[in-house]
């Protein structure tokens, strides 16, 4: 038998980290069985779908190396004898297989309207009982149906459940027997004629030939409901394996909403009382949507009005979607290890790995029932250690290949040469491949931005000694003006003659009033690398402005 598995997305929204790992493991499952991983867009939900969300989760998985065999192309990807991989574009298939459950008398019409199923669930829930749909429909004689349908009047169809228990066999959980009459006969076509997930999952996993589902702890409940088709429909089974969630440290769920507390957070600790302004000095939340947001935690702003507040206000969010991931700097190989340690054991203490050695060990006994945790901080010093583990060249290249991407002004401001600097310097402490650039911002900023705040290494810099930091500043400024070649090495010379001269060949003398000098602050890569970035034109504009500046700042306290 050949390994069919599926990764099957809604596309909504982004691909969130568990769905990622779902992905991982249906990848590594089909990769070591010489199988084949289906990749199929789950869209009947016409109005949360979109194509955009598709592409999202595409590239994403992309990004991630995890290849799907068959499935909407994309580049190399895709196409199959199996398509459409779209389920929105499988509709004739669906009706046909629909109309032979209604005509052997295993499904039906049913044309209660929403107003009348609500209150029937209204009195089960007043009577305290389990709503269950009461079959209503089965007492329409088959002369009214056909009138009622002729008229086109909204229906949905029903799946008429038998009245047996259910057990569901899973390779992960074990066995759970779900009592006759606990799934009642739920809808597998709704009124817009699409079908509903329950039936078309159960559809294409036959048609695409899949012998393995695993996907999230949360279906599990619906594989009864699966089960019943597949034995209504006379299609085979899969094997299911469904994976339990993955959880924040403090036991609560990793979702967007994270994103929002940490905002909210970060708001009121710096008592903001109105919403940043856009470019056009438009406030990006509306007043009365910002102060409803503010007072109450069940309120959520939407990602991408969220991520636009962060940015004006330089918060950092954290990280809930693969492209969050991405744009804060992982490595992809780095994430899928972990992803794949956050719910799998591969055994004997191993923690380091790559996808083909998951491939070569995933197996369905170590995937863990209870729901991982995801610990950000050793993700972190995974990623670190990986970086670590690189040749200058390969973290040049990633390097600048992420600042395309995400960090253009560092690709327009800097020349190869300044660039391959600034990862040079910056690759022994940088623990993702954004650091060189979020904590290097003023290499970017225009030099009227930079700005001085005398915090105590500021003023220990500029103001301390004899002579003080701002003299020697004063100092040295036309010994880099003098200097006709500006790149470190250079730099490194001139300095070091100075600083025999004028600081008894203490570099840290002037090498820290620099430092604050043209980055505004005491913490910079090593001070010849940083001018050597800057360029000559800037390294003197801002020991200008700061000579003016802090002149006129008092040196007290
Ligand atoms: N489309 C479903 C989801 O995104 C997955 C269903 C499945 O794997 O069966 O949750």
């Amino acid at each position: 038998m050949t390994v069919v598995t599926r990764f099957a997305p809604s596309p909504s929204g982004n691909l969130h980290v568990g769905g990622a790992r779902t992905a991982l493991y249906c990848w590594a499952f089909a990769r070591g069985r010489d199988g084949r991983l289906v990749l199929r867009i789950e869209d009947t939900d016409r109005k949360r779908s979109s194509d955009a969300a598709s592409l999202g989760f595409m590239t994403d998985l992309d990004w991630l190396g995890i290849d799907w065999d068959e499935g909407p192309v994309q580049g190399e990807r895709g196409g199959g004898s199996h398509g459409p991989y779209f389920q929105s574009e499988r509709l004739p298939i669906y009706t046909e297989h629909l109309e032979r459950l209604v005509a052997e008398g295993k499904a039906y019409h049913a044309f209660d309207t929403p107003e009348e199923l609500d209150a029937k669930r209204k009195a089960a829930r007043q009577a305290k009982e389990a709503y269950r749909y009461d079959r209503a429909a089965l007492e329409l004689s088959a002369e009214e149906v056909e009138a009622r349908l002729a008229a086109g009047e909204p229906s949905v169809i029903r799946f008429r459940t038998p009245d047996a228990a259910i057990t569901i066999v899973d390779e992960v959980l074990g066995e759970a027997t779900l009592p006759a009459g606990e799934v009642d006969d739920f809808v597998i076509r709704k009124a817009d004629g699409y079908p509903t997930y329950h039936f078309a999952v159960v559809i294409d996993d036959a048609m695409m030939e899949v012998s393995h589902v695993l996907r999230a702890q949360e279906h599990f409940n619906n594989t009864a409901k699966h089960m019943v088709l597949q034995d209504a429909l006379g299609l085979p089974r899969p094997v299911y394996g469904h994976l339990s969630l993955i959880f924040n440290p403090d036991g609560s769920k990793m979702s967007k909403r994270d994103k929002d507390k940490v905002l909210r957070a970060a708001v009121k600790e710096r008592s903001i009382e109105d919403a940043p302004n856009d470019s056009n000095g438009e406030p990006l939340v509306a007043a009365d949507v910002w102060s409803t947001w503010r007072g109450d935690k069940s309120v959520q702003l939407d990602l991408d009005t969220l991520e636009q507040v962060a940015a004006a206000l330089d918060v950092s969010l954290p990280e809930i979607n693969v492209a969050d991931f991405r744009r804060s700097g992982y490595l992809p190989e780095v994430l899928c290890n972990f992803l794949a340690l956050n719910g799998w054991s591969a055994g004997d203490d191993l923690e380091k790995f790559d996808n083909a050695f998951l491939a070569e060990r995933f197996d369905l006994d170590r995937v863990q029932k209870t729901p991982a945790k995801f610990d950000r901080d050793k993700l972190l010093a995974f990623n670190l250690d990986a970086i670590q583990g690189m040749s200058p060249e390969t973290f040049h290249g990633l390097a600048r290949a992420h600042a395309a991407e995400f960090r253009p002004e560092f690709i327009e401001r800097l020349d190869e040469s300044q660039f391959r600097t600034l990862c040079d310097a910056s690759l022994e402490r940088s623990k993702t491949l954004d650091e060189p650039f979020s904590v290097n911002r003023f290499l970017v900023a225009a030099d009227d931005e930079i700005d001085w705040v005398v915090t105590k290494p500021v003023r220990k810099a500029m103001f301390k000694g004899e002579p003080t930091g701002l003299e020697l500043l004063a100092k040295v400024r036309p010994v880099l003006e003098g200097l006709s070649g500006f790149d470190a090495a250079s730099i490194e010379t001139a300095i070091t003659g100075f600083v025999e001269e004028h600081a008894e060949g203490n570099l840290g003398r002037i090498a820290q009033p620099l430092r604050v000098a043209v980055s505004g602050g005491p913490i910079s890569p090593p001070i010849f690398d940083t001018l050597a970035i800057l360029g000559q034109r800037a390294v003197l504009a801002r020991i200008d402005r700061c000579l003016e500046v802090l002149s006129e700042s008092s040196p007290a306290g």
